[in-house]
């Protein structure tokens, strides 16, 4: 049989063409990066469990009518999704200071915000992902004012549907970020959560004890990584509690 056709590999996933015009499979795989790809590592588990928990998220979302480029899971590994135009921006959505917010304002990490902060980064690796105003996004031509609004709009509902999923299992979610595509039909277009939303993408921590279990564990050198997406996916019930495989993440199904 061909191989099929490799349509773009990132740090984390690999998209193919799909099987169905309009479609691409998604593989997760082990490798971590961090600090715009400075720090690197394979976890192994770790595409397991995102895969999993991206679908989990991404059927939610689409069960609240919140679209998404998710169709359905096809293994361990892969999922089915939709092909979409990636806005080249990161929709970073914060409830309490942390990460790069704390530093550029000298808050301490986990104080709470008024309320939900929306910020963009440009995508673009070789400038590490620079944060960038809205003036620029729509003076350059990356999204629309229009565009922009309703991105505000997905982004809080995601922030709605997220931080009550996690606050339902005693994790608060500190931050995440997502990715929009367009898809055309016909002459119109549409705005859809694509990318994945996993622990590699948001900040959760424990809400009794603080613990953090996101890639910040990786970026600080906190611990094992498989083990916190574990704990994560556990108390969601995306996966079994550990049932003597060693701690590896197993399906059910
Ligand atoms: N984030 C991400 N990809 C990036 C940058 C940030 O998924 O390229 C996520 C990150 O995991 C966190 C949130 O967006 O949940 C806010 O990240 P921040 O701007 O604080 O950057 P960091 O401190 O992670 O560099």
């Amino acid at each position: 049989m061909a191989r099929r056709k490799k349509i773009y590999e990132g740090k984390a996933k690999i998209l193919y063409e799909g099987p169905e015009p309009g479609t691409l499979v998604q593989y997760f795989k082990d490798d971590a990066t961090a600090f715009n790809a400075e720090k690197r590592a394979t976890i192994e588990g770790k595409g397991v469990l995102n895969n999993r928990l991206s679908e989990f998220f991404m059927t939610g979302l689409a069960n609240i009518g919140v679209p998404t480029h998710f169709i359905r899971r096809i293994n361990m590994r892969e999922q089915l999704i939709r092909a979409v135009e990636i806005i080249p921006l990161e929709v970073i959505v914060r409830n309490y200071a942390a990460g790069s917010m704390a530093k550029r304002l000298g808050l301490e990490e986990g104080m709470q915000l008024p309320r939900p902060i929306i910020e963009f980064s440009y995508k673009n690796d070789e400038l590490g992902d620079p944060l960038v105003p809205e003036e620029y996004i729509i003076a350059f031509g990356w999204a629309s004012q229009q565009d922009l609004d309703d991105i505000v709009a997905l982004a809080l509902r995601v922030n709605d549907f997220m931080s009550g999923m996690m606050m339902g299992v005693g994790i608060k979610l500190v931050d995440f970020k997502i990715e929009i595509g367009r898809i055309w039909d016909g002459d119109f277009m549409r705005l859809i959560v694509a990318d994945e939303i996993s622990p590699d993408s948001c900040r959760l921590w424990d809400i009794e004890t603080g613990q953090k279990l996101d890639k910040d564990v990786f970026r600080r050198d906190l611990g094992n990584l498989t083990d916190a997406y574990t704990e994560v996916a556990r108390r969601l019930g995306v996966m079994p509690t550990n049932n003597g495989t060693g701690g590896k993440p197993t399906l059910v199904n």
